[in-house]
């Protein structure tokens, strides 16, 4: 069998990649060293359907969030994957925090997202009794996923067009042929290696998608695709399902590197605080959640939920964002790249794929597939 495509990475990404090329591109593999689909970063996320409200204008970040969340829920709609459209409240607490209110709803309009509500405390209050605020600004397109039946539901649609999945194999090169196809090195978890040939390959790699890239040949510090690990931890909240009916965030802070600590529900109403945004110099797979943190988990959640007890707070799990930036660095915009330009066609990288990845996961894969449409430009 003549292998058309090969994608690298069986998360939300890969697997998205896979069910819009899969069957009418010709025969696809997907490659995924872990023993299952969706164990890494898109098994510990926040599940949010982001409405796109704070990416820089014209960036992929806010063209891809918008489209991929109109699409996510019109998949979930046909689908019938759980979701819940519960909208959510950037929350004040000071005259200096309302101020910034207005500028990030001009920032969301400048996106496109126009359904952004200014709301008093009064208002805020009617919609969440129980969260303090001076004022609020409401998006209620802004929802939350069941991002595991979503994976499930892309594995089986690629699976039906003719996808092939090969788990516990990792890719560790690949090269470019003289006759223009590629050769990809594999290791299976017994140790023993293989080579196969492939016409195009996607590369969805997640944490290692620069290494996969170095792997081809490219040197990703010139071309700045090299990736730092971000870790964000996550503590449950011990409080009645139903205590609140959106998700609660609060006004960030311009330097963050993630949109401060907020409280979510998910789909069984359940709450959680997070996640923080600790850099990890040295990009270990630290998914540890420190008790240590809990005080600063509950003296930033305090300031909308006043009742909150410290002992009301419990570790529950964290994930790691593949950024671009290190301490101190600007924001950097998603990388889903065709490499002719680098002597590698149909080779397609998507590095810094952080959130709102899992919201654009259907936006992306209609990227990729134009890109490699496209071919060297
Ligand atoms: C704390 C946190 C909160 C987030 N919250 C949200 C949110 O609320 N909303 C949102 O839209 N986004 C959110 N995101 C972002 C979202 O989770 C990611 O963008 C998305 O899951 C990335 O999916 P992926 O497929 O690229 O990566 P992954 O899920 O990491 O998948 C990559 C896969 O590649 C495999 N792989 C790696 N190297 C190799 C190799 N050499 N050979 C074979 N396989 C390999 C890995 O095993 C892995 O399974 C959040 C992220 C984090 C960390």
């Amino acid at each position: 069998m003549r292998i058309k495509t090969t994608v690298i990475g069986a998360g939300v990404i890969g697997l998205a990649v896979a069910e819009r090329l899969a069957g009418s591109k010709g025969p696809l593999l997907v490659i995924e060293r872990n023993p299952a689909i969706g164990q890494e970063t898109s098994s510990r996320n926040s599940e949010v359907i982001h409405a796109g409200i704070y990416y820089p204008r014209g960036s992929l970040k806010s063209e891809l969030c918008r489209k991929g969340r109109l699409m996510l829920y019109e998949r979930c709609r046909a689908a019938g994957i759980r979701h819940l459209r519960c909208g959510k409240l950037i929350v004040a607490t000071s005259p200096e925090e309302e101020s910034r209110l207005e500028k990030i709803k001009r920032q969301a309009e400048a996106n496109g997202v126009n359904d952004l509500r200014l709301l008093s405390a009064g208002q805020t209050r009617q919609m969440e009794p129980l969260v303090r605020a001076t004022a609020a600004l409401f998006s209620p397109s802004t929802g939350i996923i069941d991002s595991h039946r979503l994976m499930r539901h892309l594995a089986a649609r690629a699976r039906r067009a003719g996808a092939l999945f090969f788990f516990r194999t990792t890719v560790e090169t690949i090269r470019l042929r003289p006759d223009g196809r590629y050769t990809i090195s594999v290791r299976y978890r017994d140790g023993k290696t293989d080579t196969f040939a492939t016409d195009q390959v996607v590369n969805c790699a997640g944490l290692e998608a620069d290494r996969v890239a170095a792997c081809a040949g490219i040197d990703i510090d010139a071309c700045r695709y090299r990736q730092h690990f971000w870790k964000g931890e996550y503590f449950s909240c011990d409080l009645p399902a139903g205590f609140i009916k959106h998700l609660v965030y609060p006004v960030p802070l311009p330097a963050n590197v993630g949109l401060g600590i907020h409280a979510t529900i998910d789909l069984a109403g359940r709450i959680r605080l997070g996640p923080n945004a600790t850099y990890l110099p040295d990009r270990q797979y630290d998914y540890t959640v420190s008790m240590e943190n809990r005080k600063l988990f509950h003296r930033a959640a305090r300031r909308y939920f006043p009742d909150l007890k410290e002992e009301q707070l419990q570790p529950e799990m964290a994930g790691i964002r593949p950024k671009l930036q290190k301490p101190g660095d600007g924001v950097r915009d998603f990388i889903i790249q065709e490499e002719s330009g680098k002597g590698l066609p149909r080779l397609v990288n998507c590095i810094g794929i952080e959130s709102p990845g899992l919201t654009s996961c259907l936006a992306i894969a209609g990227h990729v597939a134009s890109v490699l449409e496209a071919g060297p430009v």
